[in-house]
């Protein structure tokens, strides 16, 4: 499951009224010394605390065989399960069986009727007899599920749990393909068919999918037949023969283009990696997922486990929510996914595709046995994309990302709060899909690679995988396969990481003793010790003087701790943590003259990159060098720092940097590279010749990305031009085209550009980010228009309200409100505007306002009506 980058990004980045986010660092409570006192309080507990145990497993399920056909008109599935189980240990007569919401007609065994009693939740069937835990049993249940007459939770990465889900199944909207789809993580499954829905459940299984002949199908496993009825339905046989948890399900329904594949195992045997698209998208089907593949092949062979499926398929769905799943063998994807080959210059969801692939060996082979150990799913599926990363893109870009991901851990907690990794005290398992169980999971399993060697983590890893597989695990099981490989005990790693919460807060500093010729750097702990422990870490520092570099390693284990260092001639800089792997908030002190250094001798991004950051501090010829040398530097990250640092370039060096800023807005190779540069020269030179390079860019560029950022730019210069220019990519089939035009009408446009938000929000080619994107530019433009002109907005908010992605309908309340405080202020100022005419007895000018006034009366009265009900 994957959506957590879509959630901070939310949070963080593009919302129109977001607040501000304030800074919540734990707070210090020990200083600098080593024998800091913390009182000890010694609270007296009223009560057990909370332990969230996995599920006792009192069945063993073996097989489950569904039978299922659809009624659309009512948004039901009519099903019959046949599941063989036995008792797990215990001697038993009773099978309990998790089954929500549904209708149940009949439960037979050997077609002889069982009792039951079922209450909406739990199905209890009362077998014919004792069954001891070497006789298998099966049980027949027919029912209907009715997915959309239960009342729905949800958590952060999903937003409902209905389980199965009708989109548009009487086909009233033209513009989205009416589509059946299914979501079991975390417990729904057992809406669309009664199973044990417990992550520590496993079950071959088999589905009869009948439907309309016009309809393709999806499920696990393959397709073993496909047969037409005399009532000219079809009935499509899926079948798998390796066991999964029932929440990896998946039924997909839908007049779905499949766009086929290969993938081919070692010993030459091929397999069908296909794609589900809408039809409109079958051009670009292999763009989006071409490379899923070679993933396949990359993973297989780095875990040392060949993919261990029947077939893999992707599928994107309408309305989906989360933003993908691992469903064995049948992927979903949200609709974000769909971008066209120019879209995809800009951007691409590969680092999506391999976290749903690598849950293929983390969460459908070995599952968390538990939701409290959810990060042995989530933690792993994080870091892939950062092994992917680091394979296709090489090590700067992997170490880029991960920076990002850090960030996400840090902001997650932020706004929701600290806990141990592995959980066991939730209110709520939907809480466990947060930072901590994927981004900073990812993290610590980096920390664990790094320290421990590739080698043995990956053949910690396959030991993990060899030894659990088609098993339920708990993290314990993790640490043992990792100790057995390289021979520690791993205690103090897993203690700390998987089951304390917080991270490090880390100060860094050196003094040079020249006369010895040593440096002494000071490492203390500053985290917050009612929160976090005090960590063990294992660093590996760089040094580096007139012999070059060398690899101290060292272990910091104490709040304050001093390392010496000797070295020869000038030193010339230590690099704290040249892995650059800590997961820790790290302030460091060093010599400026150490960062100009490091920025041109280490060969890893985040210390080059701060090398730049920070020493390019202050004024002086080395650091407009180094300005310039990073704007040609090969990784586009620091060309971009380059960018933001070359305000400081004076004289010379500044016609020098425009020149080359120039060059980058025009050829550079990356996107994002030309975007900033473009972002830079508008406020750094000349708007004549800007005009120029923007129109050019405009009108050549092929990523929308650039269009849209030269759109913007031209915007601020001349607004008519660059409107001029919008209207003629109106037409481009593109949602990420579609929402940089709609900012600019936003920002600029006058009265003309309503039908424009109406076309393109009414639409079907805008995505579900850009939806709310165009929303919120709406929203804007209404704010700066007359009153009849953002009346005639009114039909648009209300046709969002009754229908719009989920993200759209989630901050529309704020986007209304952001309208209706306006007209609120509005009405004011009209108030004391007439109170001024009134005593100048201006009264034709008193009476305009009242009339005005009126008319914003009238949209606050039908505008509250959409936040009202
Ligand atoms: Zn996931």
């Amino acid at each position: 499951m994957n959506n957590m980058k879509k959630i901070l990004f939310l949070f963080s980045a593009s919302i129109l009224m977001a607040c501000s986010n304030v800074d919540k660092e734990p707070k210090t409570i020990v200083d600098n010394s080593n024998e800091a006192v913390v009182e000890e309080v010694i609270e007296t507990p009223t009560e057990r605390p909370v332990y969230r145990e996995a599920e006792t497993i009192l069945t063993d399920l073996i097989h489950t065989k569904l039978e299922v056909n659809f009624n659309w008109d009512l948004s039901r599935m009519n099903g019959v399960a046949t599941i063989t189980a036995k008792p797990h240990f215990y001697t038993s007569d009773s099978l309990i069986l998790d089954a929500k919401g549904m209708d149940i007609s009949a439960v037979s065994l050997n077609d002889k009727a069982l009792k039951f009693a079922y209450d909406s939740s739990f199905l209890r069937i009362q077998l014919d007899k004792k069954y001891t835990r070497k006789e298998n049993y099966t049980v027949s249940i027919k029912y209907v599920a009715k997915p959309d007459e239960r009342t729905v939770g949800g958590s952060a990465a999903i937003m409902s749990d209905k389980g199965l889900y009708f989109i548009n199944p009487k086909g009233e909207d033209k513009n989205k393909m009416p589509q059946i789809w299914t979501q079991g993580e975390t417990e729904a499954s057992s809406v669309w068919f009664p199973t044990i829905d417990s992550p520590n459940a496993k079950t071959t299984q088999e589905i009869f999918i009948t439907v309309q002949d016009k309809f393709v199908t999806l499920s696990n496993g393959k397709m073993v037949s496909s047969k037409k009825n005399a009532d000219g339905t079809r009935t499509d046989h899926w079948k798998q023969d390796l066991p999964h948890a029932p929440y990896l399900f998946m039924m997909g329904v839908g007049e779905f283009k499949v766009v086929k594949d290969t993938y081919t195992h070692p010993d030459g045997t091929k397999m069908d990696v296909n794609y589900y698209v809408e039809p409109e998208w079958e051009p670009y089907a292999k763009s989006i997922f071409g490379e899923t593949p070679k993933m396949i092949r990359y993973f297989s062979d780095l875990l040392g486990v060949e993919y261990p499926w029947d077939k893999y398929s992707q599928i994107v769905v309408r309305d989906y929510v989360s933003g993908a799943m691992e469903n064995t063998g049948a992927v979903i994807f949200g609709d974000y996914v769909y971008k066209n080959d120019r879209e995809l210059l800009d951007e691409n969801d590969q680092s999506t595709i391999a976290h749903e692939l690598f849950h293929h060996w983390f969460g459908d082979l070995v599952t968390c046995e538990s939701w409290s150990n959810l990060p042995l799913n989530e933690s792993f599926a994080n870091y892939s994309q950062y092994l992917w990363d680091e394979f296709r893109y090489g090590k700067d870009e992997a170490d880029f990302q991960a920076e990002a991901e850090m960030d996400g851990y840090f902001q997650s907690a932020q706004m929701s709060g600290y806990h141990d990794l592995i959980w066991f005290d939730y209110d709520d398992k939907e809480q466990m899909f947060d930072g901590h169980s994927y981004n900073k999971g990812g993290r610590i399993l980096h920390m664990l690679r790094s320290y421990i060697g590739d080698e043995a983590f990956f053949a910690g890893i396959k030991n993990y995988l060899q030894t659990n597989k088609f098993k339920p695990a708990e993290f314990h099981q993790l640490r043992i396969a990792f100790e057995e490989v390289c021979g520690e005990d791993l205690n103090w790693f897993f203690n700390q990481w998987f089951l304390g919460s917080g991270h490090p807060i880390l100060d860094f500093s050196q003094e040079i003793d020249a006369e010895r010729s040593v440096v002494k750097v000071t490492v203390k702990q500053k985290q917050n010790l009612e929160l976090s422990p005090i960590y063990k870490l294992p660093i590996q520092m760089m040094v580096c003087d007139a012999n070059g570099k060398r690899t101290e390693k060292v272990v910091v284990d104490q709040l304050e701790q001093t390392f010496e260092f000797p070295f020869n001639g000038i030193l010339k800089c230590v690099i704290y943590d040249q892995q650059e792997m800590l997961l820790a908030k790290v302030r460091e002190n060093k010599p400026q003259e150490q960062y100009i250094f490091q920025f041109y001798n280490s060969h890893k991004w985040r210390t080059r990159r701060d090398g730049l950051m920070q020493g390019s501090k202050g004024k002086g010829a080395a650091i407009e060098q180094m300005v310039l040398d990073a704007l040609n530097d090969p990784f586009w990250d620091i060309r971009i720092t380059a960018i933001e640092k070359a305000v400081k370039l004076e004289g010379d060096n500044k016609t020098k940097g425009l020149t080359v800023i120039t060059d980058l807005a025009k050829n550079d190779p990356v996107s994002k590279v030309r975007a900033a540069a473009l972002n830079f020269l508008n406020n750094n030179s000349e708007n004549n010749s800007n005009i120029a390079i923007y129109t050019e860019r405009i009108e050549k560029d092929s990523s929308y990305l650039v269009v849209t950022t030269a759109l913007r730019q031209l915007g601020k210069i001349d607004p008519d031009k660059a409107m001029g220019l919008a209207k003629e990519l109106e037409t481009e089939k593109s949602s990420k085209m579609m929402s940089g035009i709609a900012q600019l009408y936003g920002a600029y446009a006058g009265p003309e550009a309503m039908t424009y938000f109406e076309k393109a929000l009414k639409g079907n080619v805008l995505q579900g980010f850009d939806q709310l994107g165009v929303m919120n530019s709406l929203t804007f433009y209404v704010s700066r228009q007359e009153p009849e002109v953002i009346a005639s907005s009114f039909g648009i908010y209300e046709c969002l309200k009754s229908n719009s992605g989920f993200y759209t309908q989630m901050f529309l309340p704020q986007n209304i409100n952001f309208l209706i405080t306006g007209f609120e202020s509005k009405l004011e100022e009209l108030d004391a505007e007439i109170e001024a005419h009134e005593k100048n007895k201006d009264a034709a000018y008193a009476d305009q306002a009242r009339k005005l006034k009126k008319s914003y009366q009238d949209l606050l009265d039908q505008f509250n009506t959409l936040v009202q009900e």
